[in-house]
């Protein structure tokens, strides 16, 4: 298990109420327990589980995926370099949900008959092996619409239950809008303080000595694990670890991070984590919270209505315990069945392979890309832990105009604000291209964007 050295950890007393802690001697068990090992911390989102699993073979890979083989309106064979905004899905899960329409379709939960048990069989199967997966027990798994519910829940959920106007939020400036704007109106309504850590533009990192600065007093801290910009993999472990020196919660928005790194979500220290599907071989419209168990005991009711009640009267409700109070109304019983059939499509891999695989392709395209005149990338892919994401811009061909002439040779990329502009301010650009990896891209088909990449340069830049 990786470990990492900290020199110095300053924390302060526990002077103020903190949330995030039952008791001033929960806080205070977590800081002497903490104390012991103070400058040797362990990593805290452990990953790579020891398995038996099958070497990786792309080709095979690509098998599974009926999509890769399509060929756009212009003839040009489809090299898919999006796959940070969603991933694409084998036909396992294609099946998985098309198998559920044609022959259970039932609500779950609900009826005595035949198809409402093979449909609430299914739904609950499908949160046993997504949370094994995740490393954690099917409580602690509440399905959300994706990672911005999940975010969303902690905020109305959770925050609203116990933050008020002395406390403090600490985000970075690389967070996705879907973890800034849900604190920023928290803090409109509650006045919570909302305090942002700035990155490094030079080693685009995260500058953790204002971490340190700004973690001081705070409740709640919200980091995104891998940046869907910049590739950057954040310092979980030791965030956490500063943050619950000062009693702090943690969430962790995992969007980007469960593409390619196995947690062990009880091993780990963090308190909440955000998860979608879709960027993970899974469907759209399904995403969850994992939370540990003492911080549920510490939510109330978000949504309300139906599933979710114990009893109903004209007097009043009474309500569900654990991951039953957060999941109001029918279920997303097809979606959560396809992301079963990905995350058990998933386990056959040894996630610290697709890493690298492509963590290769991402750092020799940035490369090969950073030579052409005029292409600046924003990101640093030759990191080993940095993810599938090459963000880059050219000084004269606008990013639209080069997405729409990268797409004639058949690359789908992303371009625009990728839903971080206070991301975008600090790198000082409206916007950026962004290629993004996945497990059954190829060398062949970065060296192929490459190649039309110069061309389109050479072709249409002023030079
Ligand atoms: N966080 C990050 C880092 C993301 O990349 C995304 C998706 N672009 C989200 C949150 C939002 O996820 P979802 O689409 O599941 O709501």
């Amino acid at each position: 298990m990786p470990l990492l050295w900290c020199s110095s950890v300053h924390h302060s007393g526990f002077s103020s109420r903190r949330p995030g802690f039952k008791s001033r001697q929960e806080h205070q068990n977590y800081q002497l327990r903490d104390v012991h090992y103070y400058t040797r911390l362990e990593i805290l989102l452990p990953f790579g589980r020891a398995s038996e699993d099958m070497p990786m073979d792309v080709e095979s890979i690509r098998g599974d995926f009926p999509i890769l083989a399509r060929r756009l309106p212009n003839g040009k064979q489809l090299v898919y370099f999006d796959n940070a905004a969603t991933s694409q899905k084998p036909q396992c899960v294609i099946d998985a949900m098309s198998e559920y329409y044609s022959e259970y379709n039932s609500n779950a939960h609900r009826a005595n008959h035949t198809l409402a048990d093979e449909a609430t069989s299914a739904l609950e199967g499908a949160r046993d092996a997504i949370s094994s997966y995740f490393g954690t027990s099917p409580d602690q798994l509440i399905y959300t619409s994706g990672a911005t519910e999940a975010i969303n829940l902690v905020s109305y959920a959770w925050a609203r239950e116990n933050l008020s106007e002395d406390d403090v939020i600490v985000l970075t400036e690389m967070e996705h809008h879907a973890d800034i704007v849900p604190w920023q109106q928290l803090s409109k309504e509650r006045g919570v303080e909302v305090r942002y850590v700035p990155i490094d533009t030079n080693s685009f990192t995260l500058d953790m000595d204002a971490f340190e600065i700004a973690v001081q007093g705070s409740s709640l801290v919200c980091v995104v694990h891998t940046s869907n910009v910049l590739g950057i993999r954040n310092p979980i472990e030791k965030i956490v670890k500063l943050a619950h020196l000062q009693g702090a919660r943690v969430l962790i928005d995992f969007a980007q991070g469960a593409p390619h790194e196995r947690i062990r979500f009880d091993d780990s220290e963090v308190d909440f984590v955000a998860i979608s599907a879709h960027k993970m071989g899974g469907p759209t419209g399904i995403g969850c919270l994992l939370v540990k168990k003492d911080v549920m005991s510490q939510m109330g009711p978000f949504m309300t209505g139906g599933s979710m009640i114990k009893t109903v009267s004209t007097d009043g409700s009474t309500f569900r315990e654990g991951h039953a109070l957060f999941e109001t109304g029918t279920p997303r019983i097809a979606e959560a069945i396809g992301w079963g059939a990905a995350v058990q499509w998933l386990e056959q891999f040894d996630m610290h392979e697709v890493h690298s695989h492509i963590n290769n392709i991402a750092s020799w395209t940035a490369e090969k890309i950073s030579e052409i005149e005029g292409i600046t990338v924003y990101g640093d892919p030759s990191r080993k832990d940095s993810s599938g994401a090459v963000s880059f811009l050219h000084d004269s061909i606008q990013s639209q105009d080069l997405a729409l002439l990268l797409d004639e040779g058949g690359f789908a990329v992303r371009t625009g604000h990728h839903c971080a502009q206070p991301l975008m301010d600090a790198l000082g650009v409206p916007s950026t291209n962004r290629a993004s990896f996945w497990l059954y891209n190829t060398m062949d088909e970065a060296q192929a964007f490459v190649k039309h990449l110069n061309y389109v340069v050479d072709r249409f830049s002023d030079k």
